[in-house]
């Protein structure tokens, strides 16, 4: 927008300043006229006329650098204003093209959540009621995590290695005995990658 109103603003300039010229111009083809018209005839006002074509010359030449300068000032903020106007459709077009990947994302996660709910709606049938109690209990006390993966000895839950007393009682449990992280107190499931 700056560089937009600074485009408009030399535009300006640079018809006033032209307007200028236009008026230098026209009073030295007045006094040109004026001078040909042979009506002039007393030398010293010849001489004033034809000095005060001479002075108006010089100062319509000042004037047209001053337009020549507003010229390029215009220029460079019209290459300016375009360059930017790029940037901010480039921009946009970034931001578009981000929207459209985050609501892609929006319905991929929709739809994983809602076969995740179906899914846990099945399991939940086979699992007692008093371990998806405590399950529901600790998921919402842990961040949303009830139950965490025994990694080789480590609670992919809380991240710590188990202690080995810890490991040894876990290895003498029952395959169907709940075990739980001494650190986090999550729910924690046996694979054959525990390391026990
Ligand atoms: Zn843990």
């Amino acid at each position: 927008m700056a560089a937009q109103t600074e485009e408009s603003d030399t535009a300006r300039e640079q018809i006033k300043a032209e307007q200028d010229v236009d008026q230098v111009r026209q009073r030295a083809s007045r006094d040109q006229q004026r001078l040909d018209s042979g009506a002039v005839t007393s030398p010293k006002d010849l001489e004033n006329l034809q000095r005060e074509i001479a002075s108006l010359a010089k100062r319509q030449g000042d004037l047209e650098d001053v337009v020549l300068e507003i010229m390029e000032r215009r220029e460079s903020a019209q290459e300016r204003a375009a360059e930017l106007t790029e940037r901010v459709a480039s921009v946009e077009s970034k931001i578009d093209d981000a929207t459209a990947r985050r609501d892609a994302a929006f319905e991929t996660l929709d739809s994983e959540a809602a076969t995740a709910t179906k899914e846990r709606e099945v399991l939940a049938g086979v699992i007692p009621a008093d371990l998806i109690k405590l399950y529901d209990k600790l998921r919402a006390q842990q961040g949303g995590v009830g139950a965490a993966k025994l990694y080789q000895r480590t609670c992919q839950g809380c991240r710590q290695e188990l202690a080995i007393t810890d490991i040894n009682e876990i290895r003498a449990a029952a395959p169907d005995t709940v075990v739980r992280c001494e650190n986090c107190r999550r729910i924690l499931v046996r694979t054959s990658e525990s390391g026990l």
